[in-house]
């Protein structure tokens, strides 16, 4: 049993991330998504409306669970018995980034991450992008996965 856990804030949750699951449920039998409460970001959407819009996305994938955490990614993939972290990579910034997580999570734990490159078409989509539209007013249902 390959399970995985996808952290992130996920303010909010965009098309780019839901990309990311899917193909990583190619990979994996389990992906359990992790909203990180990420005290050095500021956050938009209430923590609630994300678990709620995210388990909308999932309903009819049973091998995807959704759940709300704090503390250390490397706490919560074990309590889990997540033998992997999934994440994504859109551009050589987040790789940067992600190499420095991937190593002090490995010497934390021993878990190993699992990277992912965006496809081109969303490698422009960022949370940030999508919160600042909606902060001006923008219909930003094109950025967010359509769970109708
Ligand atoms: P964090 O705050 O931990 O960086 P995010 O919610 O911003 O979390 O992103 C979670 C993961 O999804 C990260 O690995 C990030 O690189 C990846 N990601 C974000 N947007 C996209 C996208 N458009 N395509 C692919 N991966 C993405």
């Amino acid at each position: 049993m390959k399970r995985a856990i996808f952290p992130g804030s996920f303010d909010p949750f965009t098309i780019g991330h839901h990309d990311i699951v899917m193909r990583g449920l190619e990979i994996f039998d389990e992906i359990i998504i992790g909203i990180g409460h990420n005290y050095n970001k500021r956050e938009v959407f209430p923590i609630a409306d994300r678990l709620a819009a995210i388990q909308r996305a999932y309903n009819k994938e049973s091998r995807v669970r959704v759940e709300v955490y704090d503390g250390l990614t490397v706490d919560f993939a074990a309590e889990h018995q997540a033998q992997f972290i999934l994440r994504g990579v859109r551009s050589t910034l987040d790789f940067e980034y992600e190499r420095n997580i991937a190593e002090a999570n490995k010497q934390l734990s021993g878990i190993e991450t699992v990277l992912l490159y965006t496809r081109p078409e969303y490698a422009h989509i960022s949370s940030t992008l999508v919160r600042d539209l909606h902060s001006h007013g923008k219909d930003i249902a094109a950025y967010i996965p359509d769970t109708k």
